[in-house]
Formats: structure tokens, C-alpha cells, sequence
């Protein structure tokens, strides 16, 4: 298995439409995962800003929505440092049975993870698949806190946060993350737009994500606590695999997607 190197590769042409530089469109460096995420790995020269407009859509769907407070609560980075708020809204059932939006500080966020968890990919199941991808469960992971004296001081029965509300766009950004790290471990060169499975779901073109995306509820990366990301690459019969963990945690579900076939 070829595990995570962080650095930069550079490419010069669109990994998905494959256009050159040209007058008008000078080509934007794309991060495998995602930069709101602190995404280490960089294709210098890689997206066309027609190809980038649609995969920092389905992104900010992905991670704008569902992880804004975690984003913002372990600081990752923003592109608009001075927009970056210093509360956050959740949801309060108070004592009395109102239900109320109330804003937070960062400290009393809920410290909370949660991923959607998929079935198996659908191509290696091969179990009857119509479009687009099943949630069969979210993992949630809680980090250390004492929640007692917060539910006190809102007089809360209980808080909520929003969770995975576009899972679909969060398998499609996996399927993006895992096709950039197969570019950048294997080259473009061995990833031709008719062999590489994933790039119809990536740009929108099908609503076929579930077919290469799923958990297969095995465990392939090393296990240890951090917030950094894994990804891992292997061919099996000519076939690329790449298996990814966002946020590694022990708990944090595996993602296995296959890219595509090598050429
Ligand atoms: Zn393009």
C-alpha cells in the first residue's frame, strides 16, 4: 500500500477535462484534501476554473454545512480568516420545551464528529444499485467535554448540531480526494478519462458516486489518534483502490474507493 507522502506534484493540465493552460484560464493548483480542511498535498497547475467551480461546489456543500463548527473549533484554516465567527449557532431544547437557535462561544461548541457511513461500493458488492449513495449509519465521534454547566446556563434539555446534510456531496469530495491522490502517487499518465470510474461523479456528469464509493467496514490504514488525514493506494488486478480517513481517528470510518483502472 502506498501511504501518505504529503508534498506537491506538478501536473499542467486539468486532471478532469484535461485542458491546457490557455490565455483566458491560467490553471488553479488543486489540494487533494480539501485546503478548508488542512489538506497538505498540493497539484500544482491541476483544475481548469470551469472543472474548479464545480468541485469546490460539491466541497463547500460537503464541508461548509456539515462541518463549519468543527472546522472552526480545532481552527483550521479559512480563506477569510476575518469572517471566521466567535460563536456558532446550535440548536437548544430548553427545560420549558422551546426550541431555540442559540449562539454559542467557540468553548461551548459541541466537540463533535460526525460521518456518514455508506455500504460497501456498490462495483465490489455488486449488490443492485440505482444512482446516487445510501447513508446506513453516522459515526459520531465526542471529544472531551464537559457539556453539565453549558446545558445549566442555556437551561437545556438538549443541544444539537447538524449533521450530515449532504452525504451524498460528502462521498463525491471523497471521490475527488481519492482520484487527486491517485494522480498524485501514480501520475496522470496512468489515469485516462475513459478508465477512471470516478471522474463522471466528481463533475456531476452521473449520479453514479455509490458504485466506487462505500465503507467495506475493514480496516487497512495505521490506527492512531490525530486530526490529520490518511489515505492509502493499492492495484488489485490492474485496479486502482484508495483507502481514505478524514480526521484519523481510531473511530473515524474508512472510505474505499476505486479510482479507476490503470493505464
Ligand atoms: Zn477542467
Amino acid at each position: 500500500m502506498h501511504n501518505h507522502k504529503p508534498g506537491k506534484t506538478k501536473i499542467g493540465k486539468c486532471i478532469y477535462c484535461r485542458v491546457g493552460p490557455t490565455n483566458d484560464d491560467s490553471l488553479q493548483d488543486e489540494h487533494v484534501v480539501p485546503f478548508a480542511i488542512d489538506g497538505s498535498d498540493v497539484l500544482e497547475k491541476a483544475s481548469c476554473r470551469i472543472c474548479a467551480r464545480k468541485t469546490s461546489a460539491v466541497e463547500s456543500r460537503a464541508l461548509g454545512q456539515d462541518l463549519k463548527g468543527i472546522r472552526t473549533v480545532l481552527g483550521f484554516r479559512t480563506r477569510h480568516r476575518r469572517k471566521r465567527s466567535s460563536t456558532l449557532p446550535i440548536e437548544v431544547l430548553r427545560n420549558t420545551g422551546e426550541v431555540e437557535e442559540v449562539d454559542v462561544p467557540l468553548n461551548e461548541y459541541p466537540r463533535i464528529l460526525a460521518f456518514p457511513v455508506f455500504p460497501p461500493p456498490a462495483y465490489l458488492s455488486k449488490a443492485s444499485y440505482q444512482d446516487g449513495i445510501e447513508v446506513v449509519g453516522i459515526q459520531v465521534i465526542q471529544g472531551n467535554q464537559e457539556f453539565a454547566s453549558v446545558a445549566d446556563k442555556y437551561d437545556a434539555q438538549e443541544m444539537a448540531v447538524y449533521v450530515s446534510k449532504y452525504p451524498k456531496d460528502w462521498a463525491r469530495m471523497l471521490a475527488k480526494i481519492a482520484y487527486g491522490f491517485a494522480v498524485h502517487s501514480q501520475g496522470l499518465d496512468h489515469l485516462s478519462v475513459d478508465d477512471t470510474y470516478v471522474l463522471n461523479s466528481i463533475l456531476g456528469v452521473a449520479d453514479d458516486v455509490g458504485m466506487w464509493v462505500g465503507c467495506d467496514g475493514e480496516t487497512k490504514l495505521p490506527q492512531f489518534p490525530s486530526i490529520d488525514h490518511m489515505y492509502g493506494l493499492y492495484i488489485v488486478e490492474g485496479e486502482i483502490h484508495v483507502r481514505v480517513k478524514l480526521f484519523s481517528f481510531p473511530e473515524a470510518p474508512e472510505y474505499h474507493v476505486i479510482v479507476g483502472r490503470r493505464s
